[in-house]
This record gives structure tokens, sequence and C-alpha cells, in this order.
């Protein structure tokens, strides 16, 4: 128990906890796509996406001062949520093409979904255990103090949304994420497959933070025949430049 208070807390503040979209367990990935390709700061399909997430987080109707940062990052899923950064990150690696199709599918609307599932998540836990609790849990545990910004942050979210309370409509929700957070896996450190990787990869899958993100993302899930409209048609406009 104790040992999972001391994970949890340190994946927040130094591993950087990432939430991934949709983790590949493979070296090939890296090999695979090797260019960089956003090495233009502002390319057009990056605009478009980040237009996509200021949208998705209104009609959401979530609070504009609590929003993370969108950036690029070179990794192995397509979107993660790091809580030490606040910050939703997406994989920089992905060609023009692809993330075209995904921002005109409503691929990455679903994909940026689930990732904003993750943070209201997050939320949760920090109103549920309370930022100061947290800060403390963790200096006592390692023997120095959390993050400075991390910490403000988590200030923020409690005076934006309030403590849950054993009162609270959401109490038994936060509790339940509190235990799939600590029992959530680090798959940060692994890359190549292995059985042990392919248990944590089910582990995974089975968390309940990840079935609850999976269940929102799925309601934004383009149909097959929009996918493949989609495809055909930007496919089509690649050959005409
Ligand atoms: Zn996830």
């Amino acid at each position: 128990m104790t040992y999972m208070k001391i994970n949890v807390i340190e994946q927040i503040c130094y591993n950087s906890c990432c939430f991934g979209g949709k983790n590949k367990y493979s070296n090939m990935v890296e090999k695979l796509s090797p260019r960089d390709i956003y090495s233009d700061i502002k390319p057009e399909e990056f605009v478009e996406l980040r237009n996509i997430y200021n949208n998705l987080w209104k009609n959401l109707d979530l609070p504009e001062n609590l929003k993370p940062r969108l950036q690029f990052k070179a990794m192995l899923s397509n979107m993660a949520f790091s809580i030490s950064d606040y910050t939703i990150y997406i994989e920089k690696r992905l060609s023009p093409f692809k993330m075209n199709y995904r921002n005109k599918t409503g691929k990455n609307e679903s994909i940026l979904r689930h990732e904003i599932e993750h943070v209201r998540q997050i939320w949760d836990i920090i109103r549920f255990v309370g930022a100061n609790n947290m800060a403390e849990e963790f200096k006592n545990q390692n023997g120095f103090n959390i993050k400075p910004s991390l910490l403000k942050k988590m200030h923020e979210i409690e005076n934006t949304l309030g403590r849950i309370t054993p009162n609270s409509a959401e109490y038994n929700k936060a509790q339940q994420y509190l235990n799939a957070f600590k029992n959530y896996p680090d798959t940060s450190k692994y890359y190549g497959i292995s059985i042990k990787e392919l248990i944590e990869h089910l582990r995974y899958k089975n968390n309940l933070l990840e079935k609850q993100a999976r269940k929102e993302a799925n309601k934004y899930k383009p149909t097959l025949t929009k996918t493949v409209k989609v495809a055909i048609k930007e496919f089509f406009k690649l050959l005409s430049y």
C-alpha cells in the first residue's frame, strides 16, 4: 500500500506519468518513422488539431483556466496526458497526411476526448485527496517537495472545482479513480515485446481509468464509411499537389 503511494506520487512528479492513447510496444515504431516531419513550428495540421481541441473543450463546458497545453513530442503513443507538465502531448512524427486524415475523420477528436477524460479523472483524484495532502504525502515519502508548478496547478484545480467530500455525488467515483490510479501500470519503461510487457499492457487496458476514457472516446469515433471517404479524398488531394 505504502509502496503504491510512493509510486503514484513519483509517477506524477518525476516519471511524468502519461496516459497514452494507444501504446505500441515496439522499437519498430521508432525505426519506421525516423523523420522529424514537424520541424516546422506551426504546420497547418497542428493548427487544425488545436482548433478541434479548443472546440471540444468548449463543447464539453470545461473551465478554460484548467485546459492543459497541447504540445508535440516524439513518443510511442498517439497522444498522452502528462500530469507533471500538465500537458497533452501529440506524437510529432506522424505524417501530415495521417494527421490531416485524423483531423478530417474525427479520429483526432476521439483521441483528444480520451485524453481529456484522463484530465478529468486527475481533477477528481486531486479534489478527493487535496492538493496539500498530496504534496505533504510526497514530501514524507521522498524527503523533498513536489514541483512548484504542479502544486500551483493542483491548488488551482481544487479552488476552481472544490473539494470532493463524503457528501459529494462524485465521492465513490473519485475513490475508485484513486485506487485505479495507484494500480495504473507504468508502461513508459517498456519498448520491446516481452511477456512482462504483455501483462502490463493487459493491466493497462483493463485499468478503470483506461476503460472509462475509452468509453467516452468511443462516442466520438468516426464511422467506417466516413473514414474511407476521407481517406480517398485526402489521397487524391495529395496526388494533385
Ligand atoms: Zn488512456
